[in-house]
């Protein structure tokens, strides 16, 4: 392979080093650079993940650096963030997040970068449009993970319950990555079978709500047992960052910004589009029941309250 990859991470924590690790698992990457505040944490990382070049697919470069790195990137990813603390409110900490992705941005932007920007720190949908916003970026280079780990669980489980490949599953979480986020059920499919058809049926459709409830609480639960959950969104990144430099036009529930689409501007928000080498191809809208369309306001409500708070 004789061009250049290059990735720039900046955030070597649980999350970020869950991408770097599946990144170097996987190939496609021939240069990744760790950026963290930490520094000795981000060399540390570094060094322990170039341990495993042998055992990898493909020769990966890795080193931690500083921002002018990011002039001749491909993407940036950002896994930045710190936690709530004690007594913390949401509020105080998405101002907390939102002003370090500011100043990560304004590093980035400094240096040159003119690639892609991939966002996966929380509140994720308001911190890529700050990044967005901050950037001035084409809104198609910049793009959160939005509902991607969503819809890997949500695939993950109907899969599992109906004992077929989460591969053959389509159906997506859109909305917001949180709690208001919603299944539009009337074009999930098996295959090419309605999933509403299968669930009639086998007569299970009180099932379908019970597995979105299930999909939304498995976050705090992975939360209350073992403090974070970042193997899902690890992948769910390498698959964006994949999709990116093999220009896979893969449809992918990211976040991006809507402008007219389902009725809403000057928002970030997940639903499904096509995601290339340029970025955000094109949005696939769909065709929403009533009762799905009220899900989506109400969503889009949700984030919107949050961002005129922020902004
Ligand atoms: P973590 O605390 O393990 O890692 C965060 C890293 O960011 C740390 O290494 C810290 O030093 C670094 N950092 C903080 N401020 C920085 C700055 N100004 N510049 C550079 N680096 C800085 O946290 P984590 O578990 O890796 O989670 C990271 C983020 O990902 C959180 O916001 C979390 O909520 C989010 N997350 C998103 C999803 C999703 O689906 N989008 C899923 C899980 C977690």
């Amino acid at each position: 392979m004789v061009e250049k990859r290059k990735v720039v991470l900046v955030g070597t924590g649980f999350v970020g080093m869950s991408m770097a690790y599946a990144l170097l698992n996987q190939g496609g990457v021939n240069e990744l650079v760790l950026i963290d505040v930490a520094k000795e944490k981000a060399i540390g990382e570094a060094m322990d993940l170039s341990d495993g070049v042998p055992c990898s697919p493909a020769r990966m470069v890795i080193r931690a650096g500083d921002y002018e790195e990011c002039k001749d990137a491909n993407i940036v990813v950002i896994t930045a963030g710190i936690a709530q603390n004690p007594g913390q409110t949401r509020l105080d900490l998405l101002q907390t997040n939102a002003k370090i992705i500011k100043e990560i941005t304004q590093n980035v932007v400094s240096s040159g970068f003119n690639g892609i920007f991939v966002i996966a720190s929380n509140p994720v949908d308001i911190l890529t449009y700050i990044v967005q916003k901050t950037s001035n970026f084409p809104t198609s280079k910049v793009i959160g993970s939005g509902t991607v780990l969503d819809t890997a669980r949500l695939r993950f489980l109907l899969g599992e319950h109906l004992k077929v490949s989460s591969k053959n599953i389509h159906a997506y979480i859109m909305g917001e990555h949180g709690d208001s986020s919603f299944v539009p059920w009337s074009k999930s499919y098996v295959g090419c079978k309605p999933l509403m058809d299968i669930m009639k049926q086998r007569g299970e459709e009180d099932m379908l709500e019970r597995v979105h409830q299930q999909v939304r609480d498995e976050a705090y639960e992975i939360i209350e047992r073992k403090k974070a959950t970042y193997y899902g969104i690890g992948l769910g990144l390498t698959k964006i960052i994949k999709a990116i430099l093999n220009d896979e036009h893969e449809i992918l529930t990211i976040s991006t910004f809507l402008n007219g689409e389902y009725g809403k501007n000057d928002i970030y928000i997940g639903v499904p589009a096509i995601v290339n080498s340029q970025g955000v191809q094109e949005i696939l809208q769909i065709d929403l029941t009533q009762e799905e369309q009220a899900k989506f306001d109400h969503s889009y409500e949700v984030l919107n309250e949050l961002k005129n708070k922020v902004i």
